[in-house]
């Protein structure tokens, strides 16, 4: 379970009225009961419920079971399709290990808002849901163009580009603790947006195979070849 406190042993943590809906309504948990809470900061912990009502309830953290993991450093761009894709890159981005997630604009990048709060709940459940200790940030939509002009020195970028079909590329030969994926829309990049990205020294342009990939297959196939060849089991 997600909490937004601090975890230590003996403190109380009070649930929120949508918290205690999905504890005590849908997991059918009661008083007494102990569960695996975090904060994405402080480890894992078993915590216990004091008190449970329809409204609302209290958990008294124990002890700590795990100590932080945090994810290697890989944040993960995409430009938002439609709403239920988006919602997949999110939920496949968090349960693979992305640091930080960031929705981006591109030449032809349809949507022009995206609910951030609702991408950022997406990622508090594939956390919970995969067992982790860490809760990627997701940001909000921001323009892919603006982001290259403040990239941060020594970041390395993964830029998946369906026109180079088949041609592989040695990521692990470039190395470096800190990466990006970034992943086009349905659309693709612009003529424009792929001179620029080639231009650039930190971006590798990347092939995931011969075939084009719908931009929610792309994100997963292309966490799954830098897990492979960067990521933290290597
Ligand atoms: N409209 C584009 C076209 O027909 O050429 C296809 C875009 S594709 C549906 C969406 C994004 O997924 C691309 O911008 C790219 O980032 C990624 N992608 C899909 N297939 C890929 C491949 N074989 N290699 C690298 N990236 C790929």
């Amino acid at each position: 379970l997600y909490v937004e406190h601090p975890l230590g042993e003996g403190q109380t943590v009070p649930l929120s009225r949508d918290q205690a809906h999905y504890l005590f309504g849908v997991m059918r948990r009661g008083a007494g009961d102990a569960l695996l809470g975090f904060n994405g900061r402080d480890g894992e912990w078993l915590v216990t419920v004091q008190e449970a009502s329809k409204k609302g309830g209290v958990l008294r953290v124990e002890k700590q079971t795990a100590p932080q993991r945090n994810p290697p450093d890989l944040w993960v761009l995409f430009a938002p399709i439609k709403k239920a894709r988006t919602d997949f890159i999110v939920e496949k981005a968090a349960e693979m290990g992305a640091a930080r997630i960031l929705p981006v604009q591109t030449d032809f990048t349809n949507s022009e808002r995206i609910r951030q709060d609702r991408l950022q709940a997406h990622a508090i459940e594939a956390a919970e849901q995969c067992g982790g200790t860490y809760v990627p940030e997701v940001t909000d939509l921001q323009k892919l163009d603006r982001l290259l002009q403040d990239w941060p020195e020594r970041r390395q970028l993964m830029f998946c580009d369906e026109a180079l079909a088949g041609a592989a590329q040695n990521l692990g030969a470039v190395g470096g603790p800190a990466w990006a994926i970034l992943i086009g829309p349905e659309g693709g990049f612009s003529e424009a947006e792929r001179a620029r990205l080639h231009a650039l020294p930190f971006a590798h342009p990347v092939s995931l195979g011969p075939r084009i990939l719908r931009a929610d297959t792309a994100a997963v196939a292309a966490m799954t070849v830098w897990q492979m060849t960067l990521g933290d089991w290597r």
